[in-house]
């Protein structure tokens, strides 16, 4: 019964992951009523919301899930896991608060 152990936990992490990426889409919903341009980029200054990126495709996710299950729950992990905030104009991760005491100094840099 080893295969159903590791079969076991799997979906228990799942469960894990979907609660732990839930929660961060209920913090990104927070953000976005606090009005517009609550967030800046660390990158290239951009005052405005961040855009959630998933890695990986949505397809093979399903092809996965479809033939072998097991790989299916090891790449839907990865790809919750993986999720990050972008800069909507720049592409890259890492764009924090307007309030915070850098937040402030970009803005600053950029009036
Ligand atoms: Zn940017």
């Amino acid at each position: 019964m080893a295969d159903f152990s590791i079969f076991h936990w799997l979906i228990v992490l799942f469960i894990f992951a979907l609660i732990f990426s839930a929660g961060k889409g209920l913090e990104a919903a927070v953000f976005r009523r606090k009005g517009p341009g609550s967030m800046v980029c660390t990158a290239c200054g951009t005052r405005g919301f961040p855009q959630t990126k998933t890695r990986g495709s949505l397809g093979i996710e399903i092809v996965l899930w479809l033939c072998l299950v097991v790989p299916g729950i090891i790449y839907s992990l990865w790809r919750l896991t993986t999720r990050y905030d972008a800069c909507p104009a720049c592409q890259q991760p890492g764009m924090i608060p307007v309030e915070s005491p850098r937040g402030k100094k970009l803005l600053s840099e950029d009036a």
